[in-house]
């Protein structure tokens, strides 16, 4: 068992039914399963140094792609045979791997009481052996909140650096958190009920799509979530998807609390003086936490610009990432002036991004799966330096919060403007500018 791609965690659940409990048993073992099938992916991103094959260029994979579009699907494995490059569907290629997954899925989908959970296990299952993972994801984001909550689909993640198109295989099984997925629909409706100017309204997909929300207490991840530890995870990413079915975001607890433990905690200590720490509980900064996170991942929703992929290229994640960020910030600004979050809510969130970024950034090196937050971190706190907003003196830290919102509105301009019409050179101007790690 590759337990490198498997986190186990013992939350405090709410009371759970013994066919509830019979359940999530069968979809742990499942998620644990996928582990081995990351793990090939994880293979061949080390040998090839990406996901596609060695030697092959860009410009080759795109032509060959003009042949057949499904070597850019996000559920293929791209080889080489003969000097041929060819595509594999996912469901072909880890046919194996995957059918004891299957095979749990559909016993836990046999034994749940609740009928509409069944149909969604029985569709997840059929998408890993069959490949329709379409289906799978609208069938998730329909699907009324339940009490236990899995996903074993795959997802488009960072690590196709080159055509941020592959998708990596993933398990998430937890429990809903009733009190904190209620929190989280309050700001939905608060955000998304704001109706935002854009900078390039043509430019942007505005259709407006369902968003199914929840945070959940979470025992088990496996595959890229359990690499990538991220407290909350959006899907799908792939525009053309959120258009026609909507999305689905999900906050994780226990991850936060690691993030909160390993982190945020260590780092805030190191930089910030023993008088401006006093005016933190660890509480204060755990809700900051998930809170800048929520909003980063609500502010998505305002953010999907239909050429910046083509545009940013390889530099999109960073450029993209940060506009979140920095936007969830500003809709944390909309929240304080409605009394609906105070003072102290919004400067922890502040605090815990910035302990977080500096974290990033040390690993950096180490965590490459990170790289963009890290990059967007820096980029935030060298454009607050040069501001103003923040000050450096013998390691320690010096934050003016009202200095830093005035900073993040023009740092959000700029930033969402690469977005909407930016070239690739010019993203690659701004970023070296304010984000180089040194
Ligand atoms: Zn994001």
């Amino acid at each position: 068992m590759d337990s490198q791609y498997i986190i186990q965690f013992n939350p405090k659940l709410p009371k759970l039914s013994k066919n509830e409990q019979a359940v999530l048993k069968l979809l742990v073992e499942a998620g644990k399963l996928i582990a081995p099938v990351f793990a090939e992916q994880e293979k061949q991103l080390k040998e090839n140094g990406s996901l596609y094959p060695k030697g092959v260029s860009e410009k080759e994979i795109n032509q060959a792609a003009k042949q057949d579009p499904t070597i850019l699907s996000p559920y293929t494995v791209v080889e080489k045979t003969n000097s041929r490059i060819v595509a594999i569907p996912y469901h072909i290629k880890y046919a194996q791997l995957l059918k004891p997954v299957v095979e749990k899925l559909n016993q836990a989908s046999r034994i749940t009481d609740s009928r509409e959970f069944s149909r969604f296990l029985r569709l997840q299952a059929k998408a890993l052996l069959e490949g329709t993972y379409e289906e799978a994801i609208n069938a998730s984001i329909k699907t009324k909140t339940y009490i236990l909550d899995v996903y074993i689909i795959p997802v488009e993640h960072n690590d196709d650096a080159v055509f941020f198109a592959k998708a990596a295989y993933q398990a998430w099984v937890g429990v809903l958190d009733t009190e904190g997925t209620q929190r989280l629909s309050s700001y939905k409706s608060t955000v998304l009920s704001v109706s935002r100017r854009s900078l390039l309204p043509h430019e942007r997909i505005d259709s407006p799509h369902p968003v199914k929300t929840k945070t959940i207490d979470e025992v088990l991840l496996a595959g890229f979530v359990a690499k990538s530890k991220f407290v909350g995870l959006i899907v799908p990413m792939n525009f053309a998807l959120v258009a026609k079915y909507g999305s689905e975001f999900t906050i994780f607890n226990q991850v936060n609390n690691l993030r909160l433990k390993e982190q945020i905690l260590p780092t805030f200590k190191k930089i910030f003086s023993p008088a401006f720490r006093k005016e933190f509980t660890i509480e204060d900064l755990r809700r900051g936490s998930l809170r800048y996170v929520a909003l980063h991942e609500l502010a998505h929703n305002y953010l999907y610009y239909k050429n910046a992929t083509q545009n940013l290229q390889d530099l999109f994640a960073v450029i993209y990432e940060l506009a979140a960020t920095l936007l969830g910030m500003r809709i944390a600004g909309s929240l304080l002036l409605q009394d609906k979050i105070n003072n102290k809510q919004l400067e922890s969130m502040v605090v815990a991004f910035m302990a977080r970024s500096v974290d990033l950034t040390r690993q950096s090196e180490k965590n490459s799966t990170m790289i963009n937050y890290a990059i967007g971190g820096t980029i935030f706190i060298n454009f607050m330096l040069e501001s103003g907003a923040l000050k450096q003196k013998g390691g320690i830290t010096i934050a003016n919060f009202m200095k830093i919102f005035v900073s993040v509105h023009e740092l959000s301009y700029i930033v969402e403007h690469l977005l909407a019409s930016g070239t690739r050179q010019e993203a690659e101007t701004f970023i070296n500018k304010y984000g180089q790690i040194s």
